[in-house]
């Protein structure tokens, strides 16, 4: 195992900036998918890195101006535990519980799972369905980057090298409903074939949608929205004709890659089944 690589340990974030303008430097958090690289197994071993744990700027959940707020180091286990993130984001606290095991989620940040931009990482979809802005800053100044907008290819992001993930704001919107569903190779601990995440507002359980979003992980290089799907629910109520529509219109528009998880055609017909069982509940038939 190669030495450990220089570390950096900033207690302001204006510290933490000034370090980044100074060099490459990279980013530790929990550490659960980047001590993974530092065997160099998985490529280059990071030259030096910087500690996020003193960072009390990046910590906290809370609402503010219309929005959940939380800190880009909150972990898994904070999230499952907040009753404010259990009110406003049922959602995304279903996905922190699928994540890893007890030990992952006591380490493993949300800002982690968003910087690392795997295309499996599961809080991911439930971003994109929530449109979710992620706060990011550096010397330059901070800025909002849409989280439909954050992964531009694949394992690749918005932040620029000398940037930090600060935090992530998810609206308060009256009405909205969003379901999440994983599916991988067991119930737990299982990295995912499909996982998805469905928004919508409605008035009632049988009024029409809007505002609906299809966001999808495991099927592309990046986490995607569907917009075929999207469009093929917009205004409609959840009637079995609405989810078959909607499941054949996601199907068609998929293009999953076969890989050592699943095949492409399966990743395909499950994603299809998800969305035609998630309308068909919504409904209640
Ligand atoms: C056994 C195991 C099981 C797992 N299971 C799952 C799973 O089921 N689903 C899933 O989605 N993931 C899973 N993961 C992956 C991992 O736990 C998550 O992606 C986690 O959220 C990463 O957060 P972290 O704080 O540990 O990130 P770190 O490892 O500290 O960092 C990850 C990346 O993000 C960067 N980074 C971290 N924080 C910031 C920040 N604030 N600003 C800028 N860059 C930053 C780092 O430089 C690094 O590139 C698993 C990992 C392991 C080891």
């Amino acid at each position: 195992m190669p030495a450990e690589p220089p570390i950096e340990v900033p207690v302001r974030l204006s510290e933490a900036y000034s370090l980044l303008a100074g060099g490459p430097l990279v980013p530790i958090a929990g550490g659960t998918d980047i001590m993974v690289r530092i065997t160099g197994e998985l490529g280059p071993v990071p030259e030096r890195m910087l500690d996020l744990s003193r960072l009390d700027e990046l910590e906290g959940i809370s609402l503010e101006d219309g929005s959940l707020a939380l800190g880009a180091r909150t972990t898994y286990t904070e999230l499952r535990r907040s009753t404010l993130c259990r009110e406003h984001a049922p959602a995304l606290v279903e996905a922190a519980a699928t994540i890893g095991a007890a030990q992952i989620q006591n380490r493993g940040t949300l800002g982690g799972n968003i910087a690392n931009a795997s295309p499996a990482g599961d809080t991911l979809p439930v971003l994109l369905a929530m449109d979710a802005d992620i706060e990011v800053g550096g010397h330059r100044g901070e800025r909002r980057v849409p989280a439909a907008g954050f992964f531009p290819g694949y394992r690749q992001t918005a932040l620029a090298p000398d940037e930090l993930i600060l935090r992530i704001r998810i609206p308060l919107a009256a009405g909205r409903v969003t379901r999440f569903r994983k599916v991988g190779t067991r119930r737990a601990q299982a990295i995912s074939k499909v996982v998805m995440a469905v928004s919508w507002r409605a008035h009632g359980p049988s009024a029409g949608w809007s505002d609906v979003r299809v966001a999808l992980g495991s099927v592309a290089a990046t986490p995607i929205r569907a917009a075929a799907a999207e469009a093929a629910l917009e205004g409609a109520r959840p009637s079995p004709e609405t989810a078959d529509a909607a499941a054949e219109a996601l199907a068609d528009e998929l293009t999953p890659i076969d890989d050592v998880r699943s095949t492409g055609d399966y990743r395909r017909m499950v994603a299809a089944r998800i969305l035609h069982r998630i309308v068909r509940d919504a409904g209640g038939w």
